[in-house]
């Protein structure tokens, strides 16, 4: 299926496959190819999001897959808008949501592969950009956008 994580990409003129470049704006997938176009062409994205348009998610998707279950019965991921919701797990109201995970992937270590990860594609250095970026993955899970 086009535009489905690493099935075909996303754009119509495109059947490359392994689809792993995901699309902040239309939440879809796309090849490396086509995100690297896009990517060029959409340089506002840095602002709206933080970093570029078109990232390779295929990490993100596994600490995601990883994460899910600790969220399972956190109402406010049912009612919060996703900046409300960064915002509480950033917060002590959570338990402190994005602190564990930031232990828990090791996010101010550059050594950590997590690390380096979200430096490498994210273009982004501090660890609590990393831990909003993996909080706003979750709520993207939780509705099927991710
Ligand atoms: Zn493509």
């Amino acid at each position: 299926m086009k535009g489905i994580f690493s099935e075909e990409c996303k754009r119509t003129a495109c059947s490359n496959k392994n689809a792993i470049f995901y699309n902040y704006s239309t939440q879809k997938f796309y090849c490396e190819k086509c995100a690297f176009r896009i990517n060029q062409v959409n340089p506002e994205a840095q602002k709206l999001f933080g970093h570029q348009l078109c990232i390779n998610v295929s990490q993100l998707k596994i600490i995601i897959t990883d994460l899910y279950p600790m969220f399972k019965g956190i109402k406010e991921l049912d009612i919060m808008n996703a900046s409300n919701f960064s915002i509480f797990c950033h917060g002590m109201f959570s338990g402190g949501i994005s602190m564990h995970i930031r232990n828990l992937y090791k996010l101010w270590d550059p050594k950590s592969p997590y690390h380096t990860y979200f430096k490498k594609e994210y273009k982004i250095n501090h660890p609590d950009e990393m831990s909003g970026v993996i909080t706003y993955a979750i709520w993207l899970k939780h509705r099927n956008l991710l």
